[in-house]
Parts: structure tokens; C-alpha cells; sequence
């Protein structure tokens, strides 16, 4: 490419609404640019670096057996009334209505349409297992769209939906997808790690999340030091604590707490230490209000708390009249003595090992001490109900768990039946029986592979593209070449010779100072620049710098070729 004849528009000045690393060298870079919240254009330099992505995803995918399809973006009403998904997924969902006031949305996935397809076309088992993906734009019309492309309403997926006759078949193909995730995230040069997710709401059994590493991300994973064991924060299992209560030997009393209602307040007011303490708090449960309880240094983990069988699938804290109502105190004086018979009082595995301990007193202002379980209060169900902290054993028992941040990428998860249960996807067995096929959804966001790439690559010049993502692989940088033949006619002539060699070359032919000329191939990272000049043409040598290195070197130009050999 000639740059003279591409659109690059790299820009000094950033928006004050670019916060992280990524969102302001996309800008800076010229890659996207802002149309509304949420959705952007993406400049010719952008595209190069979002097709690249693209084409590796699809090799990948083909290589594994994949086959490619192309759905619209725009799927009917009806179709998600059909999986109650038109109600259920909430203000993500884009609504539009078309000139008959017929209802529809903007796909913000295709679990639907996919499945329609699959209904018709597959009536045999013959025909499974069978992985059809897409490469294709979402909308998602997020609550808070923010640093850029990386959470934006409008993005490019690639989704992948698989279709089985059983759990086995199923299990495999989850098999194959995860080992293909591996592939792509490892050729597009970035250091990842695939953790075990929490499914959530969409349900089924066994679910991974792709992050890249990066501190920056939204979200907290956890990763143990000892093994290859790694969980997404709302899922990492706490290890079981070994050891039995022991015997309670203080006698309970009530203890004056006016002013302190926090964990922090209370143990610094008495003088005992948080993980001597119990919190408890109260949640909204399928029947009335249920008491959560855990040691006071650690704190409840929602999800956890949303999969008890008292609750209805979400976990919402009462509110203050709530509670007052329930039991008469307002929310920091809550503790497991006394409350009303018929409330669960579920406890944490390491809170249950607690003896003399202190808590709430149900009273505002008052606090107890010497609290035992059973003596004093009511246990209904030990579980693991804590979020991990840094430094716990791993739940394998090998090494302790550490946390990071990651850039959630991809996510595969196993389905089971419930897309081709709602909508009636059956196939024929061996037997002539209708059975409902199993599902498996594998997820890449493509375009925030993009941004995530530069919040792990990044100096203070600019971006530094992983080989396999870079817009070009090499920048002919001519000095002076309006005045110097020489120089115009060699930059020309390698620029012909390393494209022949299949080599993607941007041959900086705008005539800008040296200066700005570097300033731009750096900040759009280009990993290998070649400068050519007079002086350096005399000698028969080209200054060549790898993107990153402090140095330039000074090559014959058969070592200079040699380096794309
Ligand atoms: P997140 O937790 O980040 O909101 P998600 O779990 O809702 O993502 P999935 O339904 O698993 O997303 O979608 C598959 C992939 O699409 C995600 O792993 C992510 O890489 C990408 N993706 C999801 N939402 C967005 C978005 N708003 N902008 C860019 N990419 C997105
Ligand atoms: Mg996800």
C-alpha cells in the first residue's frame, strides 16, 4: 500500500472521554471513529487490523470443521416469543417495528435464528454432529457502552452453534472448540487464559470464558499458583476448610455497638477481629427473606447466593423497610440469633466453623458476643456461599489462588436442549425416534480482540501489533525522496520485491519529515520499519528498527531481505 494513496489519519489530540490505553491509541491511530455511543466506523487502518483477526478466526474455524452460514441481523418477534427471550433479555435487546408495526429486533446473538434454521434443515442424525458459525455484527444495546470498541452496542462476532444427537457428541465438539480457541488466541500472539465461567441465566452444563490478561479488564479472574486450575471470580469454588467447630465456651451477652454498624467498626469498637465475627445479610428468596451468613473478613458471593434452592434464580438484598419490618432493625445490626422460625439461615462453610463469635443482636445499636451455633443460632444449610480471596488454596488443593484482570474474548458454553426443546429441533435417532438435538454455543468478539491486543501491547510511541494482527508487516520509511531519485527508485523497488514475496509493505511515500513520518509508524505499530537514504545508499546499508527496540540497526540489504525469508 502507498500511503499517499491510503487514508491515514492519525490525530495528536484525544477525546477526554478515552479512558484506557486502547480506546486512545484507536483513536490517536486514526482506527475507528465515534458515530454515536456505542457504534463506530472503522477507518481503512482499522479494517486492515480487524480482518486480520477475522481471517484467522475463520481459518481456525474451518480447520476445526466449522461451516460457515450467514444470518440477518434483523430476526422477528415471534421467533423470541417462541424461547420467551423477547420478554426475558431484558434492555439489551434493540425493538424495532417495521412499517406494518410487525415486531423485531437487532440480533444481539443467534441462538434463535440458528435454531429455526436447524429445525428445518436437519431431520437426521445422519447429518450430526454439525457446527454452523457466522462471522457478523451484534447489537446490544448495553447500559454503559464505554472504552471504545471494547464495550460498544454495535460489534462484530464471530457465533458458533453446534448440533447433537447426545451429551456425548456434545462434550466432543465442546472438546474441539476449546482446543480451536486455544489456536486462535495463540496465533494471534496474546497471553490468555481460559477460565471456568459461571453460566449464569443462560443455564447448561459446562461453560469456559477466553480472557487476555490485562489490567485494565472488567473482569476479576482467579488463577491458581500451583495448577492450570482458573475460574471467572463469581464461579472459583473456595476450598473446603478442614478442622470441626469447637466447643463453645463463652456465655452469649449483648454488647452496646451505637454507632458502629460495619464489620471494620464493630471488631475495631471491641476489639476482636473481623474473621472472629459473622455477617449476615438478608436476601429476597422464592418464599420471604432469607439470612445469609459469613465470617466477617470474607463477603457473599452473589452468584453463588443466587443458586440456593430458597432463591429464585437472581439474589436481591432487601431493602431497610424490609428488614425492618421482618425483624425490626435496620441493616447493620443483623445477626442469625433469634430471627423468625420459618427464615433460612444459610451459613458459609468457614463461618460454620466459627465458636464464640460476635454478631448482630437484631436491635438497633446492639451487637452480641460469645454467639455459638446451635446453643444460640439456628443453622439450616452449610454451603460454599463466599467470594475467594487472594491467598486461599486452590479448590484442587494445589497452590493458592491469585487474581488478575481479564478482557473477556470468547466464550463456549453447552447448551443442552433447551434453544431446540423450545422451539421443537428434533432429528431422527438410529431408532426412527424423534429426539430433541443438543446444543453448544462458542462466541468470539472479534472486534474487541482488537482493543484487547493494545491494552497488552502498548509504549508511549503507540501500538505494538502482534506480528499476526499488524495492519502491515513492514513500513518503507524514504527520506528526502522528493529530492533523491536514488532513494525514490530503491524505496519503489523493495517495496515491489518484498510484496512479491507475499509480505503486506506500507511504502511511506507522502513525503513527510523523517519526524512525523516515524512518529506515525510507530504509533500505528508497525513491527518492522526500513528507512532508506542517501547517505545509507552510498554506504549500500538500510537502517532497519524492530517496533519496540531501542536501537536501529544498520543492514547490507541481503541481510536486510533476510529478514523476511
Ligand atoms: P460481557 O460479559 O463482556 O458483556 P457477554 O458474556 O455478554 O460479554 P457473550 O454473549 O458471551 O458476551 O458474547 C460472546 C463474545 O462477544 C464475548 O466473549 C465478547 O468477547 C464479545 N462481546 C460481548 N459483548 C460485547 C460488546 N458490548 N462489545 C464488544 N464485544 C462484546
Ligand atoms: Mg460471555
Amino acid at each position: 500500500m502507498r500511503l499517499s494513496r491510503f487514508h491515514l489519519a492519525t490525530v495528536k489530540e484525544v477525546p477526554a472521554d478515552a479512558e484506557i490505553i486502547s480506546h486512545k491509541l484507536m483513536l490517536r491511530a486514526g482506527m475507528i471513529r465515534k458515530l454515536a455511543a456505542g457504534i463506530y466506523t472503522w477507518s481503512p487502518l482499522g479494517l486492515r487490523v480487524l480482518r486480520r483477526v477475522e481471517t484467522i478466526v475463520r481459518e481456525e474455524m474451518n480447520r476445526a470443521g466449522a461451516v460457515e452460514l450467514l444470518m440477518p441481523s434483523i430476526q422477528p418477534q415471534e421467533l423470541w416469543e417462541e424461547t420467551g427471550r423477547w420478554q426475558k433479555f431484558g434492555g439489551q435487546l434493540l425493538k424495532i417495528k417495521d412499517r406494518k408495526e410487525a415486531g423485531y429486533c437487532y440480533g444481539p446473538t443467534h441462538e434463535e435464528v440458528v435454531t429455526d434454521f436447524a429445525r428445518h434443515e436437519l431431520k437426521s442424525y445422519k447429518q450430526l454432529p454439525i457446527n454452523f458459525y457466522q462471522i457478523q455484527t451484534k447489537f446490544r444495546d448495553e447500559i454503559r457502552p464505554r472504552f471504545g470498541i471494547m464495550r460498544a452496542r454495535e460489534f462484530l462476532m464471530k457465533d458458533a452453534y453446534s448440533f447433537h444427537v447426545d451429551a456425548e457428541s456434545l462434550a466432543a465438539e465442546y472438546r474441539n472448540m476449546y482446543d480451536t480457541y486455544t489456536r486462535i488466541f495463540t496465533r494471534l500472539g496474546l497471553r490468555f487464559r481460559a477460565v471456568d465461567a459461571d453460566t449464569g441465566a443462560i443455564g447448561g452444563s459446562a461453560s469456559h470464558e477466553f480472557h487476555v490478561l490485562a489490567d485494565s479488564g472488567e473482569d476479576a479472574i482467579v488463577f491458581s499458583s500451583g495448577s492450570d486450575y482458573a475460574a471467572n471470580v463469581e464461579k472459583a469454588e473456595a476450598l473446603a476448610p478442614t478442622g470441626t467447630r469447637p466447643a463453645a465456651t463463652a456465655t452469649l451477652e449483648t454488647v452496646d455497638t451505637p454507632t458502629q454498624k460495619t464489620i471494620e467498626e464493630v471488631s475495631a469498637h471491641l476489639g476482636v477481629a473481623a474473621e472472629r465475627c459473622i455477617k449476615t445479610i438478608l436476601v429476597r428468596g422464592s418464599d420471604g427473606l432469607v439470612a445469609l451468613c459469613v465470617r466477617g473478613d470474607h463477603e457473599v458471593n452473589e452468584v453463588k447466593a443466587a443458586r440456593l434452592a430458597e432463591m429464585p434464580g437472581e439474589s436481591v438484598l432487601a431493602e431497610e423497610a424490609e428488614i425492618e419490618r421482618a425483624i425490626g432493625c435496620k441493616p447493620g445490626f443483623i445477626g442469625p440469633v433469634g430471627l423468625p422460625a420459618d427464615m433460612p439461615v444459610i451459613v458459609d462453610r468457614d463461618a460454620a466453623l466459627l465458636a464464640d463469635f460476635v454478631c448482630g443482636a437484631n436491635a438497633d445499636g446492639k451487637h452480641l458476643r460469645g454467639v455459638n451455633w446451635e446453643r444460640d443460632a439456628r443453622i439450616t444449610r452449610v454451603v460454599d456461599l463466599r467470594k475467594v480471596v487472594e491467598g486461599d488454596t486452590a479448590p484442587d488443593g494445589n497452590g493458592t489462588l491469585s487474581f488478575a484482570r481479564g478482557i473477556e474474548v470468547g466464550h463456549v458454553f453447552q447448551l443442552g436442549s433447551k434453544y431446540a426443546e423450545a422451539l421443537g429441533a428434533t432429528v431422527l435417532d438410529d431408532q426412527g425416534k424423534a429426539t430433541v438435538m443438543s446444543m453448544g454455543c462458542y462466541g468470539i468478539g472479534v472486534s474487541r480482540i482488537v482493543a484487547a491486543a493494545i491494552e497488552q501491547n502498548n509504549d508511549e510511541a503507540g501500538i505494538l501489533w502482534p506480528e499476526a494482527m499488524a495492519p502491515w508487516q513492514v513500513v518503507i520509511c524514504p527520506i528526502n525522496m522528493a529530492q533523491s531519485a536514488a532513494v525514490r527508485e530503491e524505496a519503489e523497488r523493495l517495496y515491489e520485491e518484498l510484496g512479491a514475496r507475499g509480505i503486506e509493505v506500507a511504502l511511506d511515500d507522502r513525503g513527510l519529515r523523517p519526524g512525523p513520518m516515524f512518529a506515525d509508524a510507530e504509533l500505528i505499530g508497525i513491527p518492522h520499519r526500513i528507512v532508506i537514504g542517501d547517505r545509507g545508499l552510498a554506504a549500500g546499508t538500510y537502517e532497519y528498527r524492530r517496533r519496540g527496540e531501542a536501537e536501529n540497526r544498520s543492514l547490507s540489504r541481503d541481510e536486510l531481505l533476510a529478514l523476511f525469508d
